[in-house]
């Protein structure tokens, strides 16, 4: 059977409304969540993780959400350890799950979530259904605006419009995905669900950033898809 996972980034306060869409929807999410303020948005406080760890699972994030790639070894443990810790000291239960800020990751950083004591971590390699290393496990979707993004301002990105298609459209192919469902990312979230259940593939994996959800106006779009789940279960 088919699992499926939905994950999000960040520890917005915005993934409290997250939450209640996927308690309404009988869905899980785990929740990555980091101490450090991102993006200057509003995030969770602690009493705010600790609740929703009764709820959700909460994953570790990192502290300070660097590429760990990028740092000193000694850096990137101390961003994993003391992350886990944190979490731990948070929600009071252990912390198991490390997702890579940035899905930045090489042989040595997954070592050190290994040597950490997680059981697995989250990447952002995308369109996947399976995991071979349970510290490099892909997701399937991300939600976000497709096949284009909206930009606000004038930018050298208006020149590639549909990047995120772009990106993608090889490995669409692949999964048989039909021009259809290439127009919406509703569209395409539901096909590669029911792709994975006829299948018979491990998960479906949703993930996202609930800042995302509000900035790009998707709140519909991902009660509708969750409600779509939930029906053909
Ligand atoms: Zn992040």
């Amino acid at each position: 059977m088919t699992s499926f996972l939905t994950s999000w980034d960040d520890g917005y306060t915005l993934d409290l409304r997250v939450a209640d869409l996927l308690d309404r929807y009988n869905a899980k999410g785990t929740f990555y969540v980091c101490p450090h303020t991102q993006h200057r948005s509003q995030m969770m406080s602690e009493e705010q993780i600790r609740a929703l760890s009764n709820r959700h699972a909460i994953g570790a994030h990192s502290l300070s959400h660097p590429h760990l790639t990028l740092i000193s070894r000694e850096d990137a443990q101390r961003e994993i350890h003391e992350s886990k810790k944190w979490v731990e000291k948070v929600t009071g239960k252990p912390c198991t799950m490390f997702c890579y800020p940035y899905g930045a990751v090489n042989p040595h950083v997954r070592d050190l979530v290994k040597e950490a004591g997680f059981t697995g971590a989250r990447t952002t390699k995308d369109l996947e259904f399976s995991a071979a290393d349970p510290f490099l496990e892909p997701v399937t979707l991300q939600i976000m605006p497709f096949p284009g993004r909206r930009h606000s301002r004038i930018s050298w990105k208006l020149l590639d419009h549909f990047g995120p298609l772009r990106a993608r459209y090889t490995r669409l192919r692949k999964l048989q995905t039909p021009h259809a469902a290439m127009g919406s990312w509703l569209a395409l979230a539901k096909y590669l669900y029911g792709y994975a259940k006829e299948t018979n593939q491990s998960f479906f994996h949703l993930y996202g950033h609930s800042r995302e959800v509000e900035k790009y106006g998707m709140w519909g779009e991902l009660e509708e898809f969750l409600k779509y789940v939930k029906q053909s279960q």
